[in-house]
């Protein structure tokens, strides 16, 4: 991505060698080849849901096995009621909370988990801030593929059980995201683990882009005018601004929609560098903090992928308070029936920041994706329940004080 180099699949590993950690990759495909294994027509007829639908676009061989959990496929939900209060017109949620481990990251995972396999990996490791290690963790589990894991010891339980609970040997780091990161890639090197970090394993934006593909499926490949999506490290709308260009590069969909970043005020470092024009190369991390654990990177590893999609797609980066999307998932979740932790109720309160700014308009087709489930976070939920007001009566086990209760 910095030099503009190419290299044969099996000439390099994860980065560019001139380039370092820095030098994060692009897969390129031969879309004239792809063209003749793989048409919306044949999609109609294929009844597999799982992101392997789309096999012949994804950086995996036609007979690779692929692990057992049912990746991708997620629901795309209208949502009238949400679309309503904010004076628009169309707009659909496309819930990622319902993957296997309940986030987003499971796309990007399963790659890693075929990957690894293919390059005959003992060992996987990755650096997360919960949720890409949750979902190596549990699709390692389904093959039984032995992997370590590095995460902030400040992660919320729920992840952190989830990785006891698959069997993973984790190192909790007395630090933040950006330390365990720096660990894991020293311990991958120490001990010739297979990398699967995301910013650095060039094959993690491949599995994300399969969102953009979903989405465009199920909107009977009519893209949408305008997605939200919440960034911390970038990978996810990396991701999801490859699947679009692969698309419009098969001639699938007609345009390309714009990619709206939404970032958390304590975790601004892309929209900082996009609205001074600053250069993600040279420009030093920051110190993040937010409620929202998912998307804290003080130094954003996809940070190029991550400004060329807001870039080529004409989008915009803009910031959300912790208040604001704290707010937002009482208020996602009353308008839809959809659950959200911090990170993806915050590209709701995004899409509500823009509608009151003017940066959509009514007519526009809009998409918010839901990033992960918000049983991932449940001390947040309360938190944000409470501000709501929301409380519960506290009871005797009898009609009388159902009734006192009701204020009948
Ligand atoms: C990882 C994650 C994000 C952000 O993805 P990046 O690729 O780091 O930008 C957003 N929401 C949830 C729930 C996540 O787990
Ligand atoms: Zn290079």
């Amino acid at each position: 991505m910095i030099c503009g180099k190419t290299y044969q699949p099996d000439e390099v590993t994860y980065v560019c060698p001139d380039h370092g950690h820095e030098g994060i990759l692009d897969v390129v495909y031969d879309y004239e080849v792809i063209a003749r294994r793989i048409r919306p027509e044949s999609l109609t007829e294929n009844q597999d849901p799982t992101i392997w639908r789309y096999k012949p676009l994804l950086p995996v061989e036609p007979d690779a096995p692929v692990p057992p959990l049912t990746v991708g496929g997620t629901p795309l939900y209208d949502a009238p009621r949400l679309a309503a209060g904010l004076g628009l017109k169309h707009v659909w949620v496309k819930d990622d909370g319902r993957q296997p481990t309940a986030s987003f990251k499971d796309r990007a995972s399963a790659i890693a988990i075929v990957k690894a396999q293919e390059a005959g990996a003992e060992i996987i490791t990755t650096a997360s801030t919960g949720n890409a290690a949750a979902a190596l963790a549990g699709l390692a589990a389904s093959i039984d593929q032995p992997n370590v894991i590095f995460v902030p010891a400040s992660a919320p339980q729920a992840k952190i059980a989830q990785l006891l609970t698959f069997g993973s040997t984790v190192m909790l780091v007395d630090g933040t995201y950006d330390d365990a990161f720096d660990l894991c890639l020293e311990a991958a090197d120490a001990f010739g683990w297979y990398n699967r970090n995301t910013g650095y394993n060039p094959y993690m934006s491949e599995g994300k882009k399969t969102v953009s593909y979903e989405m465009c499926e199920q909107l009977g490949w009519d893209a949408p005018d305008v997605i939200f999506v919440s960034v911390g490290d970038g990978c996810i709308i990396g991701g999801v601004y490859k699947g679009l260009y692969d698309l419009l590069q098969l001639g699938w969909i007609d345009h390309m929609p714009r990619i709206i970043g939404v970032q958390a005020e304590g975790s601004n470092y892309m929209a900082e560098a996009w609205e001074k024009g600053e250069d993600v190369l040279t420009k030093p991390p920051i110190e993040a903090h937010t409620v929202a654990d998912s998307i804290s990177a003080g130094l954003p590893r996809d940070r190029l992928k991550a400004m060329r999609a807001v870039r080529e797609s004409q989008g915009a980066f803009i910031t959300v308070s912790d208040e604001e999307i704290l707010t937002a998932i009482p208020e996602l979740a009353q308008k839809t029936g959809v659950f959200a932790e911090p990170a993806g109720a915050a590209a709701y309160a995004g899409l509500r920041k823009a509608a009151a700014t003017g940066l959509v308009s009514p007519e526009n087709r809009i998409v918010v994706i839901n990033t992960g489930s918000g049983l991932k976070d449940v001390a947040s939920a309360m938190k944000a329940a409470t501000m709501t007001g929301a409380e519960p009566y506290r009871i005797r086990p009898a009609l009388e004080a159902v009734r006192r209760a009701l204020g009948d």
